[in-house]
């Protein structure tokens, strides 16, 4: 434990909300991670809830509640309507706060966000983000829904919970009234914004008067709506004021829409872009505000609270990340939290795939799978070799050293991260750089020997004389078996990522997967990414900061961006392209590239490369590309050349990462396949 001064005293203090005390400023936003389709999906969550409250999380939201049939997120989702169901929430309350945080569940109706057959809305307007289009509810509907809203809260403080979340943003149904994008209804239930505010605080009174004032009310307000016809910040403080007023005594936040066209948590957003909308908020109201949306490191938390833009942090996947994130801040050792790097990979990535799977974390694979990875220390300490300080090495590394094991790990390179430091160069993705940062805080280990700028040999790993030897050296670029590619104008994407050729203004980039895009986006900047600053960002997406922008979006046209080159993209099946992107980033990255005017081109066959550059043919006709450079992107080959040598001199060995399969290569196979493996040696 570090003895300097607590670095974070404004995040670290304690919050007296008058009948109840939480005992820091951090809290872990409801998230739904799909563990209601496991097996065990109490067991499961309990598991999940009780590793982060341990972490020294103050308060944790569940995931969402339907508080009715109508509000499920879709088939098989949970709801609390019954007796039953109370029982089952104990098993999540009573060790959660047997260990230590608060535990609010969050009540969520989907409205038209519902994905099953019979959503209901305000009004009958569907969204494209769903199937179903949503019929419009009755009065008596409504009425019923106030009570729905408040047996469930009941339910919940019967269960032990300490308080409830009703689920005003992002969207959902209170969200769909609040706005008149969504709410054409001409009953008392719509028109005025006095009417449409009325069903938020209706359920507010009422819940309030049904669960008594020992209880948490929490509502979740859309700070920012970033949707045409949203709410002007104007609307959003009355509402603030009103929540207040019947009963709401913590305010928690959300940034934009489900269907908003701005990009609110991926890794090109900054850290901290929004609470300058919460700061506004929490200016008029007397109850404590929470910000959220890429507050991923102590600092950027303390900073938001300081500033007094809000009272309380929540963080939702940074608690997916790293579990002790409180406790490590407390202990002053915030360079060892496992940061977030808002990638998406293994969280709604997961979530938004078909079929579903449950979430996790590429950062951190335990995440959602407590009850499958065993830390227990080994009864038969070996010492390893690790080939390759990458994602995969250092992975294997960090946990082999936690559970008792020694490691050496050569690395050939003079710094640690591998293949993760190219991906950090690209504009937007710079957030990737704190795996290879936080790996180098956890491998300065009494147990961990690192030698850099060390290119091992099989000679020198046998004579080691190692229990186990780890092959995690990656990968080496594939070449496009194109006539011409020795030619001097061709590349490959390391090189050039590496800045190690100087690129000209006409290229040509072959392959487009995930690194073929990548390079095309870093090729197409002129200059520094949007991702910089929150002014930038703001500028870039046209987000308006000022108190009557209709749902904080600006009404001029987006500057247009500086095109500093002639960037040609190109695959060889045809049709859509970037269909291996992520689902939850893969669009913006395919907006930057149409906005930096990144031409595309699928279905073509390459003929050849010379000085008058690219020849290829589509649809039965022949095309030169007249281009300074070609970058060949056209996936990887596994380096695996020590494999056989160490094998064969009867030496244990493995293949990790790109090292064991090149195609689909991504970090989180890499993270998770060296877990697995270092914990299979207990
Ligand atoms: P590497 O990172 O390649 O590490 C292998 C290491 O072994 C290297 O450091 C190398 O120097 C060392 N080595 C090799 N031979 C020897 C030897 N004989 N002795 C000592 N050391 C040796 N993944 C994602 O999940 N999401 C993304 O968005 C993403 N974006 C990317 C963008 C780009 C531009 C690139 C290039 C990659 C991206 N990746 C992404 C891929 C991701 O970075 C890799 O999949 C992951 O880091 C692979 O890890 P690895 O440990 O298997 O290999
Ligand atoms: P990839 O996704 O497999 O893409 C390789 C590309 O090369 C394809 O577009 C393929 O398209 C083309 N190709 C393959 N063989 C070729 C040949 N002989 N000649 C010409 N073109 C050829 O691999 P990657 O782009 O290297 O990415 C590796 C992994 O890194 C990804 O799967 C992803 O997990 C991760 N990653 C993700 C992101 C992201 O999501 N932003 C970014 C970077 C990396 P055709 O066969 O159609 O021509
Ligand atoms: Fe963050 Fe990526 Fe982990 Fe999701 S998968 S929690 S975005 S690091």
């Amino acid at each position: 434990m570090s003895s300097s001064p607590n670095p974070y005293p404004n995040l670290l203090k304690p919050l007296d909300l008058g009948f109840t005390t939480l005992k820091n400023r951090i809290i872990m936003g409801s998230m739904h991670m799909g563990l209601e389709y496991t097996e065990k999906p109490f067991e499961e969550m309990a598991a999940f809830f009780v590793e982060r409250a341990k972490g020294g999380t103050s308060l944790i939201v569940t995931g969402g509640i339907s508080p009715n049939e109508a509000g499920l997120l879709g088939p098989g989702a949970e709801k609390l309507t019954t007796q039953e169901e109370v029982e089952q929430h104990k098993t999540l309350t009573q060790p959660v706060k047997a260990a230590g945080a608060k535990i609010v569940m969050q009540v969520l109706h989907t409205g038209r966000y519902a994905k099953h057959d019979e959503p209901l809305a305000p009004s009958a307007i569907p969204t494209h983000i769903v199937k179903h289009k949503p019929r419009e509810m009755t009065a008596e509907e409504v009425e019923q829904t106030i009570t729905d809203f408040v047996n469930c809260a009941q339910l919940a403080k019967q269960a032990g919970y300490d308080g409830v979340e009703i689920m005003g943003s992002e969207g959902y149904l209170l969200t769909q009234f609040l706005n008149r994008r969504t709410n054409q209804r001409s009953d008392q239930w719509g028109g005025s914004y006095q009417n449409r505010m009325r069903l938020p605080i209706e359920i507010v009174k009422k819940t309030r008067q049904a669960v008594g004032d020992d209880f948490i009310i929490m509502f979740r307000l859309s700070a920012l709506d970033l949707v045409e016809d949203g709410s002007t910040a104007e609307e959003t403080i009355e509402l603030a004021l009103e929540l207040e007023k019947a009963g709401v005594n913590l305010m928690d936040t959300g940034i934009g829409w489900h269907e908003a066209g701005i990009p609110t948590i991926a890794y090109m957003v900054p850290r901290g872009a929004f609470s300058w909308s919460v700061g506004r908020i929490a200016e008029k109201l007397s109850i404590p505000i929470i910000a959220t949306n890429r507050i991923n490191t102590p600092e950027i938390a303390e900073q938001i609270i300081a500033s007094g833009q809000a009272a309380v942090v929540s963080l939702a996947r940074p608690m997916l990340a790293d579990p002790d994130f409180a406790n490590k801040a407390a202990q002053g050792e915030g360079n060892k939290i496992n940061r977030c790097i808002a990638c998406n990979q293994a969280c709604l990535d997961f979530v938004f795939a078909y079929p579903p799977k449950v979430a996790s974390c590429l950062v951190n694979p335990r995440a959602a799978r407590e009850t499958q990875y065993d830390y227990t220390a080994t009864r038969s300490a070996k010492h390893f070799a690790v080939v390759g300080a990458g994602a995969a090495g250092l992975s294997f590394a960090v946990t082999a050293a936690r559970i008792g094991h020694q490691v050496t790990i050569y690395e050939a390179s003079d710094k640690i991260g591998g293949l993760l430091n190219l991906a950090a160069s690209i504009p937007g993705k710079e957030e990737f750089k704190e795996l290879p940062s936080y790996y180098a805080a956890q491998i300065d280990h009494p147990a961990i020997t690192l030698k850099t700028s060390h290119r091992v040999t099989a000679d020198e790993l046998i004579a080691g004389n190692y229990d186990g030897v780890i092959i995690a050296t990656g990968v080496t670029p594939r070449a496009a078996g194109i006539t011409g590619e020795d030619h001097p104008s061709v590349v490959n994407y390391m090189d050039v990522l590496d800045k190690k050729v100087a690129i000209g203004k006409k290229v040509a980039v072959i392959g487009a997967g995930g690194i073929g895009h990548d390079v095309a986006e870093y090729l197409s900047h002129g200059g520094p990414s949007a991702s910089t600053s929150t002014e930038n960002f703001n500028t870039h997406w046209g987000i308006d900061t000022s108190p009557t922008a209709v749902g904080g979006l600006s009404t001029q046209p987006l500057p247009a961006p500086e095109i500093s080159r002639q960037i040609t993209l190109l695959q060889r099946t045809p049709g859509m392209m970037g269909k291996t992107l992520g689902r939850t980033t893969g669009w913006v990255l395919k907006y930057e590239l149409k906005t930096h005017q990144v031409n595309m081109v699928s279905g073509v066959q390459y003929d050849r490369i010379d000085d008058a550059g690219l020849h290829y043919t589509l649809d039965n006709q022949s095309h030169t590309l007249a281009v300074d450079n070609i970058v060949i992107c056209a996936g990887q080959l596994s380096e695996d050349s020590l494999y056989e040598q160490i094998k064969q001199a009867g030496v244990e060995a493995h293949l990790i990462g790109g090292a064991d399969v090149a195609a689909e290569l991504d970090a989180r196979r890499a993270i998770e396949q060296g877990e697995r493996l270092a914990i299979s040696y207990q």
